[in-house]
């Protein structure tokens, strides 16, 4: 029998919350411990939490990326609700998109560069999917990885603009044993790859490091982060940069607050990254 606790349609999800404003967590399924921490921390702070599973077609600009992604649902919600979770919803494209669909929410300035640089028309996609999910199930809370911080920037600031529902949380990078970022992504990668990937980490730790001895200059963080990943041919860097994280435009120097991002390619996968700089201080955390 159909789980009742998974539901497929927008609709449906109306119907079951009614009146409630639940905690929720967008995701698109493959869960991770990192996918399993926000979870987690929505169910400790909401008496109902919803997890959205939708692998959202409209912020893949690669269709062969779109059609390789892991797709697993009944293993997704055994985890979303040992995790927490009291409902998944887990709706089809055309339950999201229906025949006429025309919107498209644009955030501009912050996806600019970085990952809205390298895939066109991603945080449009992205924008538009946690836009109509804000609209659908109107949490109390909407909770984002920072592992994803240009997302999460992106959102925030759609959230403001648009005075959608609720709050929206961000939620510390969940780690594997030697510093990489849980992935759905990571579970690409061949064996060397999957070491090669451990030296995006640790370029990030060297420049946590850098920062922590007093160190402001973008130019040194930059260099110290390019020499670790460049040591491993396994990895191809697309950009390295120390940005403000409000604007995420570069900064030359660091002062207060500000955040490295990494994206490289190993094995033809892309992996982003990214940490706080704090000059005199040790922020990373893993
Ligand atoms: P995704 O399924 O990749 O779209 O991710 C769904 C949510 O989980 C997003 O808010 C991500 O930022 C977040 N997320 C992904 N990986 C991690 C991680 N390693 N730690 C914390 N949050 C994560």
């Amino acid at each position: 029998m159909a789980d009742p606790r998974i539901v497929h349609r927008r609709a449906d999800l109306r119907q079951r919350l009614g009146t409630i404003a639940p905690g929720l967590v967008p995701t698109m399924g493959a869960l991770h411990e990192g996918h399993r921490s926000l979870i987690a921390r929505a169910a400790s702070e909401h008496p109902v939490t919803v997890v959205s599973v939708f692998v959202n077609p409209t912020q893949f600009n690669d269709p062969a990326d779109y059609a390789a992604y892991p797709r697993t649902l009944e293993r997704d919600a055994d985890d979303a609700f040992a995790a927490g979770a009291d409902l998944v919803f887990a709706p089809s494209a055309a339950d999201m998109y229906p025949p006429g669909f025309a919107t498209t929410v644009t955030v501009a300035g912050l996806t600019d560069r970085w990952e809205g640089a390298a895939r066109p028309g991603h945080f449009a996609g992205v924008a538009t999917v946690v836009c109509l999910l804000l609209n659908s199930v109107r949490p109390a809370a909407s909770y984002f990885g920072e592992k994803d911080f240009q997302q999460l920037q992106v959102i925030r600031r759609m959230h403001a603009d648009l005075a959608l529902p609720g709050d929206i949380v961000g939620c510390p990078t969940v780690r594997d044993a030697d510093g990489l970022a849980l992935s759905s992504r990571n579970a690409r990668l061949s064996a060397p790859g999957r070491e090669a990937a451990a030296a995006i980490p640790a370029a990030l730790r060297a420049m946590d490091r850098l920062a922590s001895s007093g160190e402001t200059s973008t130019e040194a963080f930059v260099s110290a982060g390019l020499a670790v990943l460049e040591a491993d041919p396994g990895i191809v860097p697309d950009y390295l940069a120390v940005v403000d994280p409000a604007t995420l435009e570069p900064v030359e120097k660091i002062a207060g607050d500000a955040r490295a991002l990494v994206a490289a390619v190993v094995d033809g996968v892309r992996l982003l990254d990214n940490a706080a700089l704090v000059p005199g201080q040790r922020s990373w955390v893993s």
